[in-house]
């Protein structure tokens, strides 16, 4: 596989190693970077893992008992690595990383298209076939010839699951099946990840649904949108990581072309996410076009603007 003998070295030569998430933290890039950091604790390194904001509760399964940290010194360690990241603006500490990246080892584990931080980077181990994260960070296990155990098949799994909507989307293809049929093998636990996706809605997290919704509306360019205020999650007694799957559910309209989610986040930001069933529309091109990215499939981007002025004029 791309560069993994380069990783091998990098990873033999260098003994206290940070794994970057990226913010707003999905199941692949919690699930990629569990799975790299067990591999490279049981070589004896010392591992930490960062990522800006809070895991949400729905990954807990994953995490339980797992320290993250939210901040780091670059100080502390002789290799970086970032898992997932899309870009250098989505690790949450992109100043510290292009400054860590003159000096000290960067290496970026992404199936997202060249980015920023594949410019910062001292090595990048892209795929942009791969359905997730997960399918390079297993490339590499295997590269390095890792016990794959339960515990790890299971975060490869999960990443894959995440990323793929529990292998309904266009992103999987006959090897993801196959490293997820592996994963199965070794004792991955797909009952216990489907279980903590698809039976976890809380009732305030419905009513959020419930909410958005109701909203939804089409226009006729196909284009299929809803909306939800901080006003919504406050009053449904749900939290904010209940959005998650909105988009993807008023994505399943027949005939409609784009669809997107706008949420407003307590720190003034409007975080909108972007999907598409159609192979002949690319929503990354859209999404760059406002300074986020993406897939061809799902993207997303940041506003930096609120939802009165913009969306519900
Ligand atoms: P979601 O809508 O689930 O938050 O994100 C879907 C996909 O869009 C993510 O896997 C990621 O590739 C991309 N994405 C979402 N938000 C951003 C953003 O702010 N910046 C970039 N570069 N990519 C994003
Ligand atoms: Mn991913």
């Amino acid at each position: 596989m791309l560069n993994a003998k380069k990783a091998k070295e990098l990873f033999e030569k260098n003994q206290k190693i940070l794994v970057v998430l990226h913010q707003f933290p999905d199941g692949d890039t919690i699930s990629s970077s569990l799975a790299l950091s067990v591999y490279l604790k049981r070589q004896g390194k010392k591992v930490d893992l960062a990522v800006k904001e809070e895991i949400p509760e729905v990954f807990h399964f994953l995490t339980n008992g797992i320290k993250i940290r939210d901040d780091f010194l670059l100080g502390d360690y002789d290799l970086i690595i970032a898992v997932d990241c899309g870009d250098a603006q989505r690790t949450g500490f992109p100043a510290r990383l292009e400054q860590i990246s003159r000096i000290k080892p960067l290496i970026n584990i992404d199936h997202h298209l060249k980015n920023s931080l594949h410019k910062i980077a001292t090595l990048n181990m892209i795929d942009t076939e791969a359905s997730a994260a997960a399918e390079i960070v297993w490339d590499l296990l295997n590269y390095l010839e890792a016990e794959i155990d339960s515990k790890i098949a299971t975060y490869i799994l999960a990443g894959i699951y995440y990323d793929t909507g529990g292998f309904q989307h266009a992103n999987v293809t006959a090897k993801t099946l196959k490293i997820a049929s592996q994963c199965l093998r070794r004792g991955g636990r797909i009952g216990l990840i489907s279980k903590n996706n698809i039976t976890s809605k809380s009732p305030s997290g419905l009513k959020l649904w419930g909410i958005a919704l109701n909203r939804v509306r089409i226009n006729a360019n196909g284009i299929v949108s809803t909306y939800i205020t901080l006003n919504d999650i406050k009053k449904s007694g749900a939290k904010s990581d209940d959005t998650s799957g909105i988009v993807n559910l008023i994505n399943t309209i027949p005939n409609s072309k784009i669809a997107i989610l706008f949420v407003e986040t307590p720190d003034g930001t409007i975080k909108t996410s972007l999907r598409t069933e159609r192979n002949d529309i690319d929503v990354s091109v859209l999404a760059r076009l406002f300074g986020g990215g993406g897939h061809k499939k799902a993207a997303g981007f940041t506003l930096e603007s609120n939802l009165k002025s913009k969306i519900m004029a």
